[in-house]
């Protein structure tokens, strides 16, 4: 910890649990294969850990930081260095800031873990212009997100991010390397924009599948969704996909979904 904020008592709201390791933030900073002049965005850069080994690859960095404390620590610190925004990354309007930074963006983060999963949601949406994304995360987030299908830790969320990125957990680093030290142990992962991004024809029906599939996670795929869809669509929504309806949800893939949204739209 920085000298400047040993008296700084760290905010459980805002999720900061400080890395304290440096040779884990250059491998995590090594990920972002870095070049001259590309544009960066830092979530949370906190007390600048990321941010040393970010900068010293001479790019262009954009960091979000909430707490008051830490951005004026920080302001002083990097000066014009980098751009620093004393914001929510979640309240900020991402379509201008993406606009005026250029595209492709890499993003590389310890982010505050309570807000992971609406973080998650907006990089989906904004997935078409970020060309690499290392984030940390709750080490069980990282294993939901490379899970396959079948695995307890697949959800929706995991199928949405799959479609437009290919996710791989690279680095597992344990509790004792934060302070104050979280309750979870944490991975450090990578998302890289997938080649040939399937087509998604009827989202509409897709999100209406994939959500219904995975509301009783225990219930087959015929229980889950004769509520949504009624019987009879249901069962000729499985005889003209082909798909075992007796399956449960999280035993499809991301593929699956999409053949039974463009089925859905045939009946
Ligand atoms: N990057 C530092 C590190 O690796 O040690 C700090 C990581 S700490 C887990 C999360 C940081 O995100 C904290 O500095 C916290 O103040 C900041 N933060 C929390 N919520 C935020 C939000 N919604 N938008 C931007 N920053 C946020």
């Amino acid at each position: 910890m920085p000298k400047a904020l040993f008296c700084m008592k760290a905010l459980k709201a805002l999720g900061q649990n400080f890395l304290t390791d440096k040779s884990i933030a250059e491998k995590i900073v090594a990920l972002g294969e870095l070049q001259p002049e590309d544009s960066v965005w830092e979530i949370g850069p906190g007390t600048g850990i990321l941010t040393d080994e970010i900068i010293k690859n001479n790019v262009q960095l954009r960091a979000f930081e909430l707490d008051r404390r830490l951005y004026k620590y920080l302001s002083a610190r990097y000066e014009n260095r980098i751009i620093l925004e004393q914001t929510d990354i979640l309240q900020v309007d991402w379509n201008s800031l993406i606009r005026k930074d250029g595209t492709p963006l890499k993003l590389i983060a310890n982010i505050p873990y309570q807000i992971t999963s609406p973080l998650l949601a907006l990089l989906e949406e904004y997935s078409r212009f970020f060309s690499r994304i290392v984030l940390m995360v709750q080490k069980e987030v990282a294993e939901r997100l490379s899970a396959k299908p079948g695995n307890k830790n697949y959800a929706p969320l995991t199928i949405r991010l799959r479609l437009v990125f290919d996710i791989s957990s690279k680095i597992q680093v344990s509790r004792e390397k934060f302070s104050p030290m979280p309750k979870v142990d944490s991975a450090v992962i990578l998302l890289l924009p997938r080649e040939n991004k399937p087509v998604i024809k009827h989202p509409e029906h897709f999100h209406k599948l994939l959500h219904a599939a995975f509301v009783h996670r225990r219930k087959t795929l015929a229980n889950n969704l004769i509520p949504v869809l009624g019987k009879e669509k249901t069962e000729e929504l499985a005889k003209l996909s082909h798909i075992d309806f007796g399956k449960r949800g999280e035993e499809l893939a991301e593929e699956d979904f999409i053949l039974l949204s463009d089925c859905l739209a045939d009946l």
